[in-house]
């Protein structure tokens, strides 16, 4: 067989013999780098066009797992702040409890002070003002806790003040209780002589005794009915050895007829404080001590005082 090759630029006839050995094979050879290069093309073709495609399509996948691995998480998580949620309703339920029963012992409290009632309504917040404190930037909680949660917070905002109000004033009441004139200043002994007319006991007269004399053992301790300042203590006519208090609240109590002063003028006593010794000094019949109160300059019967006790 015979393949004659005539290009057309020479015109001249090229014979190939493919009897010929040598040129079978290069045919052959050239042959098969014919068809390697075109797989070569045809597979760098394919990569060209198909890999893209396969990273995006990798990537989707990973991607894919991911979303799945968060979606996992985000339910974990959606529990953990359910149950914290229903954690924090319990406690916001104990808290409100607990509101119930401050109101009920400010109201408690608020009767055994005696104060107004209107003045510690422990159901309304105290009146005040103020700028709004806004906590910007809180995790946003299911509305009726967080409503909850702010409705608790001004109660207790508001029995706080309340508390510290009451607070004061039953310190006030206290106070006020220990410089009022209370109970006998001697222990023991009885009323040998009432408040008010009577006949003198040296001429008969009449005239007006202005204390209440109580008997009792010389040298039994007189003791101070209310804390105060002593703003006398020596010899006061017809009174013999005698002691004033005065207790800063418009009272002033006296003591006369002692046999021995224990307080000087200046000194502070105490409610129950001995500060002086029963005797017979001054316009006296015997041992015993005249006790006076005074109130705003006028005097007043001290039974009313006596008969408290403290
Ligand atoms: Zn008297």
């Amino acid at each position: 067989m015979q393949i004659i090759l005539v290009p057309r630029a020479r015109k001249v006839p090229k014979t190939l013999d493919l009897a010929d050995r040598r040129l079978r094979w290069r045919l052959l050879g050239v042959a098969a780098a014919a068809i390697l290069a075109c797989a070569g093309l045809g597979a760098g073709v394919a990569m060209a066009v198909a890999s893209p495609r396969d990273r995006a399509l990798a990537e989707i996948g990973r991607l894919q797992q991911r979303v799945k691995q968060q979606d996992g998480q985000l339910g974990d998580m959606r529990e953990d702040a359910r149950r914290q949620l229903d954690a924090l309703a319990v406690k916001l339920g104990q808290l409100q409890a607990q509101s119930t029963r401050l109101d009920a012992l400010g109201e408690h409290l608020a009767e055994v002070g005696k104060l107004d009632s209107r003045e510690f309504d422990f159901d309304q917040p105290p009146p005040m003002g103020g700028v709004e404190d806004s906590a910007g930037g809180s995790y946003p909680l299911p509305k009726s806790l967080d409503e909850g949660i702010e409705r608790l917070a001004s109660r207790f905002d508001s029995q706080q003040a309340q508390l510290a109000a009451l607070q004061s004033l039953l310190q006030d009441a206290r106070i006020d209780a220990d410089l009022k004139p209370t109970g006998m200043p001697v222990r023991g002994g009885y009323i040998s002589s009432y408040f008010g007319l009577r006949p003198d006991p040296f001429n008969g007269r009449i005239a007006r005794h202005t204390g209440l004399d109580i008997a009792v053992p010389a040298g039994t301790p007189v003791r101070a009915v209310a804390e105060g300042m002593v703003t006398f203590a020596g010899v006061r006519g017809g009174y013999g050895k005698v002691v004033e208090i005065d207790h800063g609240n418009g009272y002033m109590t006296r003591y006369a007829h002692n046999s021995k002063l224990l307080v000087h003028p200046g000194e502070r006593v105490r409610v129950g404080q001995a500060i002086s010794r029963v005797g017979s000094t001054g316009r006296s019949t015997g041992p015993h001590v005249h006790f006076e109160v005074w109130y705003k300059g006028r005097v007043l019967n001290p039974l009313a005082f006596v008969r408290k006790h403290r």
